[in-house]
């Protein structure tokens, strides 16, 4: 998992931990409310219907979130449009209907028309979160319109004035905030994809030369500081030119592919299969001795022999295996391994070599090319 997606399922689990507490809190509050109202006798039929539909809802979306029993998108949607619903329902009461809307009080209910956008803007896309924080300001506005119209000099009507203008105001805000973070989105998602294509060979999608130095630098770390040893193979397929040259390029590129397959079987998920470059290819085993190494390259010299790996033709490989020494660097422990595989050539092909742990420490030479 990339950086990138990594922080966008930690962000999209903190939302849905957050909208669980929000609908529970919203519950509580709700009832609370009736409670309260109905013991200073000051509910209405019509209030009783939106409790009503408040005490439902709620327990229902949270068990939804709970057991992801609807999409995260679908839910945000519900909650969104639930929460517009019970607002316009009942600034149209307040407005209109006093006798119905009994003791709603129109201050407290616009202080929660704005915190609707804020919802908006959090849990929807970003264009999806203007087109309906829009469509939410435009209802609100209709339903007030023809009340603004007649009061629009009474403390109502200056205060639904207020209300629209702010609500206007605060979505034009979270709309620039909301396009700064797609930005920030975006060249996440575009550094992400410079990392993975600067260490990812583009024909095997396995990692490159440059990768594969770098995690040979780190296991060299690992040895020089806590001792942990690691051994490598350098393989590559025998007279992979003529396959070329009778079978064509393409296809030499599809034996290329199909063999990485058949490698990544026979490895563990602590193991690095890499292309070193051509049809030479590196794995880096950690914690592995040379002789279980021998033993490995062995292993897969005959896994890659023993079927056919395009049509009904198989191919052979070469490996030269070499452990991490004191005082090795990767130049060093690459030439060996190196040397090794040109032995193993030497040798007759389709076998795995190793130069012996008596043979002279390794000097500083270049890698080979
Ligand atoms: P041997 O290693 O057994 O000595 O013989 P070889 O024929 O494999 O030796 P050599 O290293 O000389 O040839 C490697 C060939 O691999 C030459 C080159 O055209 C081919 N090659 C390198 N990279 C690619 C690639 O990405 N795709 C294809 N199709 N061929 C490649
Ligand atoms: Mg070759
Ligand atoms: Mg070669």
């Amino acid at each position: 998992m990339s950086d990138g997606d990594r922080i966008r399922h930690t962000a999209d689990q903190q939302k849905r931990v957050a909208l669980m507490v929000i609908v529970a809190l919203s519950w509580l509050s709700t009832l609370i409310a009736w409670i309260l109202m109905e013991q200073r006798g000051v509910s209405s039929p019509a209030l009783r219907d939106v409790f009503v539909a408040n005490i439902v809802f709620h327990p229902v979306m949270f068990l939804v979130i709970r057991k992801r029993l609807l999409p995260q998108r679908i839910v945000d949607l519900a909650c969104l449009l639930f929460g517009a619903g019970i607002c316009a329902g009942c600034t149209a009461l307040a407005l209109y209907f006093p006798v119905y809307g009994a003791s709603i009080d129109l201050k407290p209910l616009y202080l929660w028309i704005p915190i609707i956008y804020v919802f908006a803007f959090t849990l929807s896309g970003h264009k999806t979160s203007l087109v309906i924080s829009l469509a939410m300001l435009a209802l609100f506005f209709m339903i007030s319109l023809p009340y603004l119209l007649r009061h629009a000099a009474q403390p109502d009507g200056n205060f639904t004035i207020q209300m629209l203008l702010v609500s206007a105001v605060l979505i034009a805000a979270l709309h620039f905030l909301s396009s700064y973070q797609r930005r920030l989105q975006i060249t996440q998602m575009t550094v992400d994809e410079l990392a993975r294509l600067a260490n990812t060979d583009e024909l095997t999608r396995l990692p490159n030369r440059r990768l594969l130095a770098e995690r040979v630098a780190s296991e060299l770390i690992r040895f020089a500081r806590y001792g942990r040893a690691f051994t490598v193979i350098l393989f590559d397929i025998d007279h992979f030119k003529s396959v070329n040259d009778r079978f064509g390029h393409p296809i030499g590129d599809q034996v290329l592919v199909a063999l990485t397959a058949r490698a990544q079987k026979s490895l563990r998920e602590v193991d690095t299969l890499g292309r070193w470059g051509g049809e030479e290819f590196i794995i880096i085993l950690p914690e592995v001795g040379l002789d279980e190494g021998l033993h490995k390259a062995e292993a897969l010299c005959a896994s890659v022999a023993a079927q056919a790996l395009f049509g009904d033709h198989a191919i052979t490989i070469s490996c030269g295996v070499a452990d991490v020494r004191p005082g090795d660097t990767a130049d060093s422990l690459f030439q060996r391994a190196d040397a090794a595989l040109y032995v193993a050539k030497r040798r007759g092909r389709n076998r795995a070599e190793c130069v012996a742990p008596t043979d002279a420490p390794a000097s500083d030479t270049p890698m080979p090319a």
